[in-house]
């Protein structure tokens, strides 16, 4: 699904991505963990062409998306992507959020749209808050109806920046029941995590990013459990 080959980002004189390869294959749950400033957040945006690159190729579904000549917006149609807090318009109901992109990108009916998104936030515990807006919510709530929101139009890739750290410790399982829920039922995902724990049960693949370098990737049971690089094991000595 994505392929990347020696990314490389910089902020002024920064080098904030450096030299980074990785690929995702259909079904592939990547876990990204490092410390803050790593880059993790920086290579999701990469991902989701947010950021101008200064080098390296991106590659989805078989086609070159970094290539200038590329619109972000309609790579971005095939894409879903929920941040750590701030996902939803303040000013629309749970439905409405869930449905405007849908209907202005994709052209989707108002009738057919709500249906599927009344449809998705019942599955996802949401069905009593669908016209209530946002901040009538609970965090993890806000988070789930952001799932939905992202998933609504099945995205071939869903890109998650650590979307239960500005949760309270409760809600974070609500939130993590459902990325399991969907890395179980197939869903490609990338995501930033700290949730070592979470990672280890759901990744496929595990990359440890320091300084802006992939460091160490591979099954969690490597990467997690018996890491190669002293820099990966002093970090999970950290965080563990
Ligand atoms: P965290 O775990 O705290 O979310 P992260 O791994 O996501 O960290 P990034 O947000 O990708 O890290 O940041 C990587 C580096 O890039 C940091 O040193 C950060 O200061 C820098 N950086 C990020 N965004 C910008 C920006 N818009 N302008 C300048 N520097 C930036
Ligand atoms: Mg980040």
């Amino acid at each position: 699904v994505i392929e990347v080959r020696g990314l490389r980002k910089t902020y002024g004189d920064r080098v904030v991505l450096d030299d980074v390869s990785l690929s995702v294959e259909a079904g592939d749950v990547v876990c990204l963990i490092g410390s803050s400033g790593s880059g993790k957040s920086t290579l999701l945006r990469c991902l989701d062409l947010l950021e101008e690159i200064d080098d390296g190729v991106i590659g989805f579904d078989g086609r070159e998306i970094s290539d200038p000549l590329v619109d972000p917006r309609e790579v971005r149609r095939s894409i879903g992507m929920v941040f750590q807090a701030y996902n939803l318009f303040p000013h629309l109901s749970v439905l409405a959020n869930c449905t405007l992109a849908p209907r202005k990108v994709h052209g989707l009916g108002k009738a057919e749209a709500e249906a599927r998104a009344r449809e998705l936030l019942e599955r996802f515990g949401l069905g009593e808050h669908v016209e209530q807006h946002p901040d009538r919510l609970s965090g993890g709530q806000q988070q789930r109806a952001a799932l939905v929101r992202a998933l609504f139009t099945s995205p071939r890739l869903l890109l998650l920046d650590e979307i239960t750290a500005a949760l309270d410790p409760e809600l974070v399982g609500e939130v993590l029941d459902i990325v399991r829920e969907l890395a179980h039922g197939g869903t490609t995902m990338v995501l930033a995590t700290h949730e070592m724990a979470f990672a280890r049960e759901v990744a496929t693949k595990v990359c440890f990013l320091d300084g802006g370098r992939i460091i160490e990737s591979g099954p969690p049971e490597q990467v997690l459990v018996a890491p190669e690089q002293p820099r990966t094991r002093e970090f999970l000595r950290r965080v563990l």
